[in-house]
């Protein structure tokens, strides 16, 4: 028994001020490549102006994860950072939420539920170089 630990990256891109992308099928292809069998799979957003979130994929709820984030960061509120590039509500909301998950690992794969995907919200999009950064750990 070997005690693996591998890094890997997803790059991309958004298109949208404010946008939920997928990201699920580009992570689980990295975990099924490693040679992590069974451990844990950290997820990691390097931005400040995004959020990182497991939840269901059907159109009208990620339209909600959207309405749910600016109902707790307005982008109207008078915030101090406006002073300086105007998108206080992005850093807000990514402060609130987070951009970090751990899913288990389980035979080779994310063991995510039957209604959970992985989503990277953009909030202060268009951006041409978003990532996020696994940390497979665990037995080979
Ligand atoms: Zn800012």
């Amino acid at each position: 028994m070997s005690f693996e630990v591998e890094t890997h990256k997803v790059l991309f891109s958004t298109s949208e001020k404010d946008e939920v992308k997928n990201l699920t099928k580009e992570i689980q292809k990295k975990v099924k490549e490693s040679d992590v069998n069974d451990g844990i799979c950290l997820l990691f957003a390097p931005h400040a102006t995004g959020v990182l979130i497991l939840n269901e994929d059907e159109g009208g709820i990620k339209d909600d994860y959207l309405k749910g984030l600016y109902e707790l960061a307005p982008e109207d509120n008078n915030w101090n950072h406006d002073r300086i590039d105007n998108n206080a509500h992005s850093h807000v909301k990514s402060a609130i939420v987070g951009t970090d998950r751990v899913v288990p690992i389980t035979e080779g794969s994310l063991d995510l539920g039957t209604w959970q995907d992985v989503f990277f919200v953009e909030t202060d999009g268009p951006r041409s170089e978003r990532r996020i950064i696994l940390k497979l750990m665990g037995k080979a």
